[in-house]
């Protein structure tokens, strides 16, 4: 197993993570992708989408498009959203060791397709929604996977008759002001911040500590040309090799 990381900041992270108390785990696309889903943000996948539907996931995905083209909305959404799986990754496992030891005190999910199903992690904060939660926007009913999934064409409320809103926060729409005060006070308390790929928003959240507060931040990104002066360490591994090796 070829790792990059250099063996003194895997040893240092690791004593860092063995001292702490309070670790929050911010977790990104890298996440989904190492359990089997996909980066519609990719230049391939951006292209294959757009060759099939005519615009790209970033289009299909806006409030604006959901609104003026339901129907076309729905028929990518229930394929290429609702249609990927995910299972657990030892990545996950490590997440698990951390809550055991009481020392894990938040996990920020932004991907909308949540955690794995087979993966008991508490205190999740679905920052950007998540694919099972979906409601009718007249009657507030709600409506699972399953509805939606198995519904012809749009899916719609049975009792109002209208288009069913999908529980993700679409593009143009703000972070849910209570999941984003949730989300900031973890991270403020935490000393350890493990940021696990990126974030398929665009809109760059910052996560940190108020300055006296000594927090080591840990990024995990494959982008080389990433380069980030608020964190500690920037990680070129994949999350599932690394991060078994830092939380015993
Ligand atoms: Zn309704």
């Amino acid at each position: 197993m070829e790792i990059k990381t250099d063996e003194k900041i895997i040893n240092f992270i690791r004593k860092r993570i063995s001292d702490s108390h309070s670790i929050v785990a911010v977790l990104g696309i890298e996440m989904l992708v190492e359990g089997g889903g996909c980066d519609l943000d990719s230049n391939d996948e951006n292209y294959r989408v757009e060759e099939e539907y005519g615009f790209c996931p970033e289009d299909m995905l806006s409030t604006s498009f959901f609104n003026a083209k339901v129907e076309k909305f729905y028929r990518f959404y229930k394929k290429e959203i609702l249609g990927m799986q995910q299972h657990s990754t030892p990545a996950y496992d490590a997440l698990m060791r951390l809550q055991a030891k009481g020392k894990l005190s938040a996990v920020i999910c932004q991907n909308y397709h949540g955690i794995p199903q087979d993966v008991i992690l508490n205190k999740v904060i679905n920052l950007n929604g998540n694919i099972n939660i979906n409601q009718c926007p007249h009657c507030d009913k709600g409506f699972d996977i399953h509805y939606i999934m198995n519904s012809k064409g749009i899916p719609q409320c049975d009792h109002c008759k209208v288009a069913i809103r999908p529980g993700i926060r679409l593009i143009g729409e703000r972070v849910d002001s209570e999941l984003m005060t949730q989300a900031a006070v973890a991270c403020d308390k935490a000393d350890v911040l493990l940021l696990l790929g990126k974030n398929i928003y665009h809109d760059r959240l910052e996560y940190s500590a108020a300055p006296e507060h000594k927090q080591l931040k840990v990024l995990f990104s494959k982008n080389e040309f990433e380069c980030n002066d608020k964190v500690d360490f920037i990680i070129r591994d994949d999350i599932c090799k690394l991060l078994p090796l830092i939380i015993d």
